[in-house]
This record gives structure tokens, sequence and C-alpha cells, in this order.
């Protein structure tokens, strides 16, 4: 409730953390005061037994107070709405004293105390010493109110009855300074340290951001000439060479092929991290794009010894609307990984889905592999940034520990979730879904995918359960 009102006062506009806590106290203050108004009058009808003046007034007093809260919705001056606040409180205090002559009293105090606190958190410690310097004004004119009451009534002998309200006033004069320079002491500090964390925040933005384009701007220029020395090592490699030649040039190759692919990460992720990163909506067949994929590793699979295979659930759609080669992309990360990380067994890509919200298709895409595991220790890190493994493969494979960071964030991107099991010495599988489009009618969506949904538990991966570390769907696309 108290998140649908802030949505409906438009809070997210709110610039800073100071500003935020101005227009939450503005509200905050506001609802007290209405829940305090909504009790007396309950009060007031038990000991009064009928309609009064002090109804009207007080139910007029909840009107202007809840016109003053709501009117954050369209105006952010957080000076104006204390002033609005603060004049209202005088215009109260002020008629009750007048209208029953009673000047100065022991129920002001309070009131004036809570009212320096709600100009120190909504407007700062120079509001505070204003509202300071009017209440003490103020308090003069109750006190000539007292004094003029008591001279009219003759009850009290008037000598003694002013001094004792002026020493009611001094002593309100007393309290409300000592609090008002409290206030505006910690106000002003409050409102200052957010002030340097917000320019700090910036700072490290600023610096995060020329640090994620300068990683853009020199791969790039990287990529360039190596592809310059991949092209023609590949060219000098179909020239005659002898074998020593062959070699040599075959590890020129090799090597600039595997920069490339790095620096391709690094510029993923500074495209992640500078929020360049924009997702292709064109129609893709997933089937072939899966199936081009497991073909291409399948020489790698079978230099290992490794079973490689895909199993494609017949009666999910083939064709979809989204970004293909961001999905060819993670499920490219995902198989490699299977095959680095397995010496003995298969890897098998598992593509399955049933239907899901909004008249989108919830795509399973689950890669499993009967190689080495994860411990449960290091499962939380293996999505992080530049994050490997020690294991007894560490030192044979090669890698920099960006494959499953990017894949993990393309997947977020997509409004997608991804998760991994794994059980050392027994395997792990990935697990990614994604809602996507397909380019069919809904209906034809939803008789598919109930016998897709069928299936699911003959397409379901073999467990390797135990240890799991799940992904929320932070990001959506857009
Ligand atoms: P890169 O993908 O950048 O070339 P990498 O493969 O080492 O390098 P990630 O793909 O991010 O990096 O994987 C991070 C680590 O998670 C790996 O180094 C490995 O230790 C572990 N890991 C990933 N997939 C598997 C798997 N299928 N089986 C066992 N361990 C895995
Ligand atoms: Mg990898």
């Amino acid at each position: 409730m108290i998140k649908a009102y802030e949505r409906f006062l438009r809070l997210e506009e709110c610039q800073n953390i100071g500003d935020l806590l101005r227009a939450r106290a503005v509200y905050w203050i506001g609802g007290s005061f209405i829940v305090s108004q909504l009790l007396n009058l309950i009060f007031m009808t038990l000991s009064y037994g009928e309609w009064t003046a002090d109804h009207t007034i007080s139910i007029a007093a909840i009107f202007v107070v809840s016109l003053i809260s709501c009117s954050l919705r369209y105006t952010k001056k957080y000076t104006a709405l204390a002033i609005a606040y603060a004049v209202l409180m005088f215009i109260g205090i002020g008629a009750s004293a007048v209208d029953g002559t009673v000047g100065i009293n022991s129920a002001l105090l309070p009131l004036l105390i809570a009212g320096i606190i709600m100009c120190g958190l909504i407007s700062g410690g120079r509001m505070v010493i204003v509202f300071l310097v009017i209440s003490i004004a103020f308090l003069g004119y109750l006190y000539s109110i007292s004094v003029g009451a008591a001279e009219a009534s003759k009850v009290f002998l008037t000598e003694t009855y002013e001094v004792m309200i002026l020493h009611r006033g001094l002593q309100a004069f007393i309290a409300l300074s000592l609090v008002a320079l409290i206030v505006s002491i910690f106000s002003s500090h409050m409102f200052r340290s957010f002030k340097q964390l917000e320019e700090s925040r910036e700072t490290a933005e600023d610096a995060d951001a020329s640090k994620s384009e300068f990683l853009a701007n020199m791969s790039h220029e990287l990529r360039t000439p190596l592809n310059g020395v991949i092209g023609m090592s590949g060219l000098l490699l179909k020239t005659d060479l002898d074998e020593e030649q062959q070699k040599y040039a075959k590890i020129v190759n090799d090597c600039s092929q595997g920069l490339v692919a790095i620096i391709n990460d690094v510029l993923d992720i500074s495209r992640l991290d500078a929020g360049k990163m924009k997702l292709r909506h064109e129609p893709f067949n997933l089937h072939d794009v899966i199936s081009q994929l497991v073909g291409l590793h399948k020489p790698t699979a079978h230099a290992s010894g490794l079973v490689l295979v895909m199993s494609y659930n017949p009666t999910i759609p083939k064709n979809f609307i989204g970004d293909g080669g961001r999905i060819r992309q993670i499920v490219n990360n995902l198989i490699g990984n299977a095959l680095k990380f397995t010496e003995v067994g298969h890897v098998k890509v598992i593509v399955d889905g049933k239907v899901g919200q909004d008249d989108k298709f919830d795509l399973f895409i689950h890669v499993q592999d009967t190689g080495i595991g994860i411990p449960a220790s290091d499962i939380d890190r293996v999505f992080g940034r530049f994050e490997q493994v020690e294991n007894s493969l560490s030192r044979k494979t090669t890698g920099t520990g960006l494959g499953l960071t990017i894949s993990k964030e393309f997947t977020d991107f997509m409004g997608g979730e991804m998760i991994v099991r794994s059980r050392v010495g027994f395997g792990t599988t990935f697990s990614c879904n994604i809602p996507i489009e397909t380019d069919m009618g809904k209906c034809e969506i939803m008789t598919s995918a109930n016998s897709a949904h069928e299936n699911t538990a003959t397409a379901a991966p073999i467990e390797v359960p135990h240890v799991e570390r799940r992904e929320g769907r932070s990001r959506r696309a857009s």
C-alpha cells in the first residue's frame, strides 16, 4: 500500500536520497496528523455526543493536510510544503488559544517541538531557525493574550499571574531553542552527508562509465588488427609450408582467435555495464541455431572421447522472435564449459518449454554433463566475473572466467533466469529459462506446449541435485 501511494506521489522522480527522505517526511507527517485527528474525532464524538464546531475544524484540517501531502505528486518544493504545514500548525494553535482566551498553555510546547522536527526533516536547518523565531514571536503574542485574559477576569491577582505566565513562556522559549539548535545542527549534517554521498556516488559512476568506455574502445581497437592477424595467418596456413612453419602459423592463428574471443567477452561486459546492450527482435529458428552449435562442437567432443547429443522436444515451436544470436552465445558458452570440464561420459543439450505468461513461451535450455562437477563451496561464485574454480582440470583448461557471467547477464537481460545444479564427480546441469515470443498464434502455442509440458518429465535432465545457485530475474529486456 505504501509502495502504491509512493507511486501515486511519483516519488521515483526524487533526484537523490535526501529528496526521497524529505518527500517521505512530508507524507508520513501528514499521515500521522490525519490518524491523530481521526482518533480525536472519535474521542470528541464519544465525549460531546453531538456534532460540534471542533468536529468541523478537525475534518477541515484533515482535508487541508491531505491536500498538502498529495500535492507532492505535482511539486517537489519541500520548503514550500513545510511552510504550508507550519502555517496550518500556527493557525490551529492560534485559533484555539484566542478562542478560549487561554494564551500560553502547556499543550503548546509539544506542538511547537513537533513543528521544529517537521521543519528539520522536510526542509533543513535554516527553516528550523525561521520556525523558532516565529514560534518565539508567537509565544509573545500568546503571553499578551494570557495577561489580557487575567486582567479581564479579575479572578487572579494580575501581577502574580503575569509572573507565572512569563515563567511558563521563558521555559517554553528555552526548551524550544534547545530543541531547535539540536534539530538544525542534526538536519544540516544529515542533508550535507546525503549530498556528499550523492556526489561520491556520481563520481564513482562517472569513473566506472569512463572505465567501461575505455575498455570498450580499447577492445574495439584491438579487435581490428587481431582480425587481420587471424585472416593473414589463416591464409598463410593454406600456403605451402613445411611442418615446422605450419605448426608456428597454427599457433599464431589459435592464439589470435583466443584473444579475439576474450576481447569479445570484455566488449560484451562493458556494453552491459554501460547499459548499451540492445536485444534484437527478429524471427529465428532455434532448432537450427542449437543443432548448428552442437555440430560445431562435435569434433571437439569426439576428440575428447565424449558424446555430445541434442534433445529438442518435437512438440515445442522451432521458430521464435527474439535475439537468436545472444541465445546462441549463451548455449555456446555452456556447451564449451561442459566439454571443457568433462573427461568421460556425455554432454546433452535439452531444449524444452511450456506456455508462459503474457503470450510468451517459457523456453528451457539445459546443458547437462557428466563432468567433474562444482563443489558446493564454489557454486556461489561461478557466475562472478573472472571467477574460476580451482579443480583437477584447472591447469589443463583455458579461459578467463567471463563466459558464465556473460551468459547469466544475457539471460537476466532477456527477463529469464539461469540456475546450476552440480554434484562433484557426477556432473553439472546449467538450466536457462527464457520467456520468448513465438511466431505462432497463442492458440497454437497452447496446443503444442500443453503436450510439451507433458513431455517435460521425459526431457528433464538427469538429476544432479543438492547444490543449487539461483539467479533472479533481475534485469528485464527493454
Ligand atoms: P571463459 O568462459 O571466460 O573462457 P571459463 O570457462 O573458465 O572461462 P566461465 O565459463 O565463466 O569461465 O566458468 C567459470 C568457472 O565455473 C569455470 O572456470 C569452472 O571452474 C566452473 N564451471 C563452469 N562450467 C562448469 C561445468 N560444466 N563443470 C564444472 N565446472 C564448471
Ligand atoms: Mg566458459
